[in-house]
């Protein structure tokens, strides 16, 4: 789940030709859209598709009281916002909607300026709601709640389309150092300054996420060993030419060098889930600490 990707809108609907119409409204405003008849198999999110709300009609040949029932049975799936879209302006399907957990209910017909800005407004809400959750605020960078969250199913993409991807936990050398010499306020400062420079060494798409104080895990999406080494030995190399913080003083500037250690393990040769990664990557952590620290090492091969 890529918070700052599109979001993505699944349009239940019997009727094809008002799903053509409403998916032309709701992609020229910049989602993603997926429309379903009720004649498939309903059960969102469990392809790749995970939406980040469902339009669903409420008249079909499978009700779209049952749809609701089924999203708010499910665990994963129970948070999704769920409008619903009908003819009906009977209140006591209203009633029965929203008492079943649907967050909306609109009546056909459509203004679709008004049903956009609807949405627009609700996926703001779910951004702040989101950053709040998934985000460290004090690097901004991915925590380890989303980590659980993405991992398990990166590595799933991964084995569906039989790609490769390194697992890396960083983790600051003598880091109680800095904090005992220019005391913890500085050491925050360091730290946010690392969380900027990884991610402007990494690729894009990779996930860089705060482990634990000053752990980084790295998932470098859809990789090999060689070039996610390389990258934090530039990473490496490029923190022992720039200082992260300078202390400046009346009399003189006293610039702040870090280094960092890193273990790296590659799906799926060398671990088949997550801990099983996670474990490997650390183990490899622990090598590079024990052979003297500003170095990345590779787990073994089993
Ligand atoms: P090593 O090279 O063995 O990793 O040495 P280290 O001193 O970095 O040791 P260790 O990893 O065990 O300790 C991590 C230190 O990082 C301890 C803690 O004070 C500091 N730390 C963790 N989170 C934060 C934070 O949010 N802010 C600051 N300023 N320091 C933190
Ligand atoms: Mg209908
Ligand atoms: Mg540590
Ligand atoms: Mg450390």
């Amino acid at each position: 789940m890529d918070l700052d990707r599109p979001r993505r809108i699944i349009l239940i609907e019997d009727d094809a030709n008002f799903i053509s119409i409403l998916k032309y409204h709701l992609t020229s405003a910049g989602f993603e859209v997926e429309g379903i008849t009720s004649d498939e198999a309903i059960n969102p999110g469990a392809g790749q598709f995970r939406p980040d709300l469902v339009i669903c009609d409420l008249v079909m040949p499978v009700p779209g009281m049952d749809i609701l029932a089924t999203i708010k049975s499910n665990p994963r799936f129970r948070q999704i916002p769920f409008i619903f879209v009908s003819a009906s302006k009977d209140h006591q399907d209203k009633i029965s909607a929203y008492l079943s957990g649907a967050d909306d209910y609109l009546e056909k017909p459509l203004h679709f300026p008004e049903l956009i800005a609807k949405i627009t407004g609700m996926f703001k809400r779910l951004d702040v709601i989101q950053q709040d959750i998934y985000r460290d605020p004090m690097t901004n960078l991915y925590n380890r709640r989303f980590l659980d969250q993405e991992l398990p199913r990166q590595l799933s993409f991964h084995q569906r389309h039989d790609q490769k991807m390194i697992i890396g936990i960083l983790d600051i050398d003598h880091f109680k150092f800095v904090n005992d010499t220019y005391g913890h306020q500085v050491g925050d400062i360091i730290l946010e300054n690392f969380a900027k420079v990884i991610l402007e060494t990494v690729r894009a798409s990779d996930y860089v996420i705060r482990y634990g104080g000053e752990e980084i895990v790295v998932l470098f999406i859809n990789s090999e060993m060689q070039g996610s080494k390389a990258t934090l030995e530039r990473l490496l190399e490029q923190l022992a030419n720039n200082p992260l913080h300078t202390i400046a003083d009346n009399q003189n500037n006293t610039p702040i060098y870090i280094s960092f250690s890193a273990g790296l393990a590659e799906f799926p040769i060398q671990g088949e889930n997550g801990d099983q990664l996670l474990k490997e990557a650390d183990k490899a952590l622990y090598e590079a600490k024990t052979s003297g620290r500003n170095q990345v090492r590779i787990a073994p091969n089993p």
